[in-house]
């Protein structure tokens, strides 16, 4: 028998929802009206939306079941208990705490062992961590290999530790400054890049020599583990659960976005082994989250949380997942749009110093051409980049990022395959009119996390 090629969505669709078709017209006056921030724009006005793959999944039968399954008791309900169980199942930590989603379990971590004179390391500190490493006054250094810095340069886990790096700079700064290590799986800011697994033990390898915890930044463990299966010796056989547990084994606590692979639409947590720690966490937990059993969350949400993390380490679900990413990744390449490669796990990541190569960088390149995939297209993807970088908090100067990009996040289980060919064309007609586009300059920003509610003019 012939080897089936087409790798189809593996779930049939029980409720739809509509989405609204506007004219370009519209969407450029909608574009000036929100400061060409199209986190200002209204959903309702967005034909195909990647602006992000937080919290934007389509859950199963299954977690709506779970959902009505709830319970909504304060203290000990059924849910916190499947939740937790799920939790270990995977992560193999010891204490479980909830939080309403990544960043609550960031901000009660970095208020803890953060502080002034502190400073953690990460192959790329998402920016949601980085500013609650820094807001603590803790500083946050990246410390990814090179390969994962070039948007064009090949290499299979683009995520990974520069392990000589960070040996070099634990001895510079000194062990006791640093509370811990935090490995983000897979890595976000770089362009959703895999991490291996022989990066992770090393990297344990190098915290444990010095005495110093090393965490994961989880959101995105199982398509790291399924990327690792793909790419890594030795991992051919094992299921993506074997491997995720695997990835686990190495770390002493971990923070969780459930918003990504969770599969839901709020939640997340915060897993620990070391007890002082977790006593500590859960009585910040109490202050502005909730009780150790809800954390934020109602028990119906900690439910579908449970049933998500079983559902992500599916094989089918994952090889669907990871392919519908690469196969516009494979369209884009083909009409040379430059693009990271090879593609990560959640997101396409177009290079828009590289394609529009006629707005310098201090005129933020791509979010002109987010703008531009909006105005043309309906289509909403996000600048990562030098707006999102943040200025220094200690020199007060702009940081230009390393890459400036449009990361075109894809929903999990959201879109079909003729949405994807859609982004395709608007992409292609956007590259061949590039010249038209204008850079932006900065006219609104606040003093953290300003991408949010920047506005902007067209120069
Ligand atoms: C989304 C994300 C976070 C923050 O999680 P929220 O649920 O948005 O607060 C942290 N780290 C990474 C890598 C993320 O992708």
């Amino acid at each position: 028998m012939d080897k089936i090629k087409t790798i189809i969505e593996p779930f049939k669709i029980k409720m739809v929802e509509p989405i609204k078709h506007t004219t370009e017209e519209y969407r450029r006056a909608v574009l000036k009206k929100a400061g060409y921030n199209l986190f200002n724009v209204k959903a309702e006005d967005v034909l195909i939306d990647l602006l992000t793959d937080s919290g934007t999944a389509a859950m199963s039968s299954g977690q709506w079941a779970a959902i009505m399954d709830g319970d909504e008791s304060y203290a000990g309900a059924r849910s916190f208990f499947q939740f937790e169980e799920a939790v270990k199942k995977i992560t193999g930590l010891k204490n479980i705490i909830p939080t309403h989603q990544g960043r609550a379990a960031e901000k009660i971590l970095f208020s803890i062992v953060g502080g002034k004179g502190k400073t953690i390391i990460s192959n790329t500190h998402f920016d949601t961590t980085r500013a609650n490493v820094e807001f603590s006054g803790a500083r946050a250094v990246d410390l990814v290999i090179e390969e994962g810095k070039s948007p064009s340069k090949i290499h299979p886990f683009k995520g990974n530790m520069d392990l000589k790096l960070l040996e070099k700079t634990i001895n510079e700064i000194g062990p006791t400054n640093i509370p811990l290590v935090i490995v983000t799986v897979t890595n976000n800011a770089g362009g959703g890049q895999p991490v291996s697994m022989e990066n992770l033990r090393e990297t344990k390898k190098i915290c444990k020599k010095y005495g110093i915890p090393m965490y994961l930044d989880a959101c995105r463990f199982a398509e790291n583990a399924y990327f690792i299966k793909k790419r890594e010796k030795g991992y051919e056989n094992k299921s993506p659960f074997e491997i995720s547990k695997e990835m686990f084994s190495y770390c002493d606590g971990a923070t969780m976005s459930a918003k990504k692979d969770g599969l839901v639409n709020i939640g997340g947590f915060l897993a620990l082994n070391d007890d002082d720690l977790t006593q500590k966490a859960r009585t910040l937990l109490i202050l502005t989250e909730g009780f150790s059993t809800y954390g934020g969350l109602a028990g119906r949400d900690l439910a579908a949380i449970a049933k998500g993390l079983e559902e992500v380490v599916e094989e089918d679900y994952l090889q669907y997942r990871i392919r519908s990413i690469e196969y516009v990744g494979e369209k884009l390449t083909a009409l040379d749009i430059p693009i990271i490669l090879p593609t990560g796990g959640h997101a396409i990541f177009v290079d828009a110093e590289a394609m529009l190569s006629h707005i310098p960088k201090n005129q933020y390149p791509a979010q002109a051409l987010a703008c531009e995939l909006y105005a043309v297209g309906g289509i909403r993807g996000v600048e990562i980049g030098s707006a999102m970088m943040d200025r220094d908090p200690e020199t007060k100067e702009n940081r230009p990022a390393k890459m400036e990009l449009v990361r075109l996040a894809i929903p999990r289980r959201v879109y079909t395959q003729s949405h994807m060919d859609y982004v395709v064309e608007i992409l292609d007609i956007v590259n061949r009119q590039k010249k038209n586009i204008c850079g932006l300059k900065m006219i609104y920003e606040a003093p953290v996390l300003r991408h949010f509610t920047a506005r902007y003019e067209q120069v």
